[in-house]
């Protein structure tokens, strides 16, 4: 399974702001990039990865929370509660941070790698990282979501070793 090249805002690729197509079956294709971008967000070290990141205009998420990994198609928000605010970083955006408010618990819907539906529900860093994917997923990066003044530079080096700055997705 190859690791991919993740797109970042620099390279000015209009997928990332683009909305992204829904996925008409879940075939073996669809199989292989799921888990080409599981490796891909293991090399980077990223809790989440929505497919326009490697430059795939479907819609197609994964994520790993708390040694869980999730690998999801076409997902929708069922269910969006509460209000978390917090640190928010995106492997497509390298060297940026900022305070985000998002749903504090989430109920997801979508199809897993067998095509079955399947739902996602957690709160906290999974709530967080399936609203930043879905977000991806519409064309929206989290810098359009950041509270006012928050947003901030880090160096990379530093981010990687910082354990308050959450893993970006
Ligand atoms: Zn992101």
């Amino acid at each position: 399974m190859p690791v991919l090249p993740i797109v970042v805002t620099a390279d000015h690729n209009a997928v990332l702001t683009t909305k992204a197509t829904r996925v008409p079956r879940v075939d073996e294709g669809v199989r292989r990039l799921m888990d080409d971008m599981v490796e891909t967000m293991f090399a980077a070290n990223g809790v989440g990865l929505a497919a326009p990141q490697v430059n795939v205009p479907l819609r197609v998420i994964v994520l790993r929370v708390d040694n869980q990994i999730y690998q999801l198609a076409n997902p929708e928000m069922v269910r969006c509660q509460g209000e978390q605010t917090g640190m928010e970083g995106c492997l497509s955006v390298p060297g940026l941070i900022g305070e985000v408010t998002r749903c504090e618990r989430v109920v997801a819907k979508g199809v897993n790698r067998h095509g079955k539906e399947i739902r996602i529900k957690g709160d906290g860093l999974l709530a967080r990282a399936v609203q930043h994917e879905i977000d991806h997923l519409d064309g929206v990066l989290f810098t359009s979501k950041v509270n006012e003044g928050t947003l901030r530079e880090v160096e990379l080096a530093t981010e990687a070793a910082s354990p308050e700055v959450v893993s970006a997705v």
